[in-house]
């Protein structure tokens, strides 16, 4: 469990938060929504993000991106659950 980078508090909580940025493309700029965990300090109301948003957001990139440019969804995208 990570503590806050402020105030050495342990007490974070977590939250889960819906996030839309826009990020530029060759396609030009493609709206991204996501649902982060984000880490709130009680004391001091810092806030940070979950290891691995990086991640989720360039996934979600990727996904617009593609929808933007209709390219063909790749095989190895699909999974059988
Ligand atoms: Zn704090």
């Amino acid at each position: 469990m990570s503590s806050c980078c402020l105030c050495d508090n342990r007490q974070l909580a977590k939250q889960l938060q819906h996030m839309t940025f826009c990020q530029s493309s060759d396609k030009g700029y493609v709206r991204c929504e996501v649902m982060i965990t984000v880490h709130v300090c009680d004391t001091c109301g810092m806030q940070t993000v979950e290891e691995g948003t990086d991640k989720i957001m360039d996934e979600a990139f990727v996904r617009e991106y593609r929808n933007k440019a209709r390219l063909p969804r790749q095989k190895s995208a699909h999974r059988v659950r």
